[in-house]
């Protein structure tokens, strides 16, 4: 797609901050009734005044330099005048010129199957305004209400430049970004509205359009790839692409119209006199110091402390919990072995069921990781216990008895091999004669003797070896 040109504005909610940007109500509002988690600032009552949270600032800075961005020696904060109804003070605080954070990069896999960096424009802060629910589609609601339990939550616009180049990258953008995030401990995903994504799109040449507010990664994917649609549709019919603002509607995965990009606004951007401006150059080099380490870097670690394969570390490292769930197990277990088992198949059962890592226990995959290496219990056996787990419950123990899914101990399958051998004379001449696949036949008895339990190459070397000698 490389007539395809996407740049993506991402706001992100600092979410696992304990208060909001300019006041002391708490973040913690998602199950709250709408309404209940505000205060004269965050309603912008008159006579009011917003305190700087410092700890926001702080993993702004955070995330600004783990984004690899320039952070400004001084930073302040700007009054975006606008009305809507979820903006109760008619502005909103943000950042102008001096944002926290200006000219970074991360790293994306391309469509084409390199990497390559992704350049980020800038990251400043401001305030989430308060929440609009209609009462159906945005286009056709009869009513819309509103929850201000949202409003002067902390939020990070990161701006990236149109380097994007479909729909694909964009969610690898999204992805990585996410997992940088939770990385550093300053955002939770998995709770509603923690990101939210606006898209500029345009086909190389035409006008660009900009779908607002896309909730989720799988909606920024489709919003995307319709637009690419409807404006090629127009292009090949030789109607010119209207420069405007888009809905993107995930009830009937379309894009609508909102607003022309003509009468476009101006926010009449000026201080916020209420704040003072912000010298934060003196506070990087601790943040810098204190940076956790961060996916890229885990994930190289991954190949050479561990000798996995860069898939493998891949995919361990993509989210900071399984990167710690396998560092836990290859602690106490084979660590290339713990890789493949939980990389190649828990990973996949865990998407199947759709669950988190959190739904497996890490000393359960420890001894089945053990059991395997031991040989104690076949790969087949391995992914049931690991089934079994995940729907019942119950330990690997307990599972390996109660299914009877132990490997035959040598000794049992020795005699069951001896037997068998004793019992099929026929099998015997046959392959005596000539025919390799009456083994096959004899391998079937000692399977039926051990029912299932032992390996079944191991059986066919020992059944081969058995006849040889006799
Ligand atoms: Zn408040």
């Amino acid at each position: 797609m490389e007539d395809v040109i996407i740049g993506l504005e991402i706001h992100v909610q600092l979410n696992r901050l304990q208060s909001k940007m300019f006041c002391g109500c708490s973040t913690a509002y998602h199950n709250s009734p709408p309404n209940s988690h505000t205060c004269p600032v965050c309603l912008g009552l008159p006579g009011s005044l917003p305190v700087i949270n410092r700890k926001a600032v702080e993993y702004g800075i955070k995330v600004g330099l783990a984004l690899n961005c320039r952070i400004e020696e001084e930073t302040l904060f700007y009054r975006k005048n606008y009305y809507y109804p979820d903006l109760p003070k008619g502005f909103q605080i943000s950042q102008y010129d001096f944002p926290l954070a200006t000219q970074g990069q991360i790293m994306i896999l391309g469509d084409d199957g390199i990497e390559r960096d992704i350049r980020i424009n800038r990251a400043h802060m401001e305030e989430d305004p308060g929440r609009l629910v209609h009462a159906g589609t945005i286009d056709r609601a009869k009513y819309t209400m509103v929850d201000y339990n949202r409003c002067g939550m902390a939020l990070l616009e990161i701006v990236t430049e149109p380097d994007l180049r479909s729909p694909k990258e964009a969610r690898a953008f999204l992805d990585k970004l996410k997992s940088i995030l939770e990385y550093l401990d300053v955002f939770d995903g998995s709770l509603e509205g923690a990101m939210r994504v606006d898209a500029n799109i345009s086909l190389k040449g035409g006008d660009r359009t900009e779908v607002k507010n896309i909730s989720g990664f799988k909606g920024v994917e489709k919003a995307l790839s319709y637009e690419i649609t409807r404006q090629r549709n127009l292009k090949r019919r030789n109607i010119k692409v209207v420069q405007e603002t888009r809905h993107f509607d995930e009830v009937r995965n379309i894009t609508v119209s909102i607003r022309s990009k003509v009468e476009a606004h101006d926010y009449r951007y000026f201080p916020e006199c209420d704040l003072a401006v912000m010298r934060i150059a003196p506070w990087v080099p601790a943040i810098r110091e204190a940076l956790p380490e961060l996916p890229d870097a885990k994930r190289q670690r991954f190949v050479s402390q561990y000798g996995l394969t860069d898939d493998h570390a891949k995919s361990l490292t993509s989210e900071i919990k399984v990167a710690n769930f396998y560092e836990f197990v290859a602690g106490q277990a084979s660590p290339k072995l713990a890789a493949v088992w939980i990389a190649d198949v828990l990973k996949g059962e865990l998407n199947y069921r759709d669950r988190g890592i959190d739904a497996f226990r890490a000393e359960h995959m420890v001894e089945i990781v053990d059991l395997l290496e031991k040989g104690r219990i076949t790969e087949d056996g391995a992914v049931a216990i690991i089934r079994e787990l995940l729907d019942k419950g119950g330990s690997p123990q307990e599972i390996v008895k109660s299914k009877g899914l132990g490997k035959a101990e040598d000794e049992t399958v020795r005699k069951a091999v001896k037997e068998a051998v004793a019992e099929s004379a026929a099998a015997v001449a046959d392959y005596k004669a000539g025919s390799e696949r009456a083994l096959n036949y004899i391998v079937g008895q000692v399977m039926k003797k051990t029912r299932g339990k032992a390996d079944a190459g191991e059986v066919h070397r020992l059944v081969k070896e058995e006849v040889d000698r006799a």
